[in-house]
């Protein structure tokens, strides 16, 4: 089994789409083997700020 990713508690990607557990970024990216080609944790882990908007698949939420 996937593990989560370490930075989901933190997440506001993961907070906004947490009440739908199917969501495509919680399924394939947050709780998924895709989170490792997740934008927001790449960023993460390389030290960098991560936009508040930015998508596990590199675009931006339309708010
Ligand atoms: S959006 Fe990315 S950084 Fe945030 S919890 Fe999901 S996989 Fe982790």
């Amino acid at each position: 089994m996937t593990q989560d990713c370490k930075y989901l508690q933190k997440c506001p990607i993961w907070q906004k789409f947490s009440t739908s557990l199917s969501h495509v970024w919680i399924k394939s990216y947050c709780q998924g083997n895709k989170q490792d080609l997740c934008a927001r944790k790449k960023l993460k882990e390389a030290g960098k700020e991560v936009p508040a908007l930015l998508l596990p698949n590199g675009s931006s939420l339309d708010v």
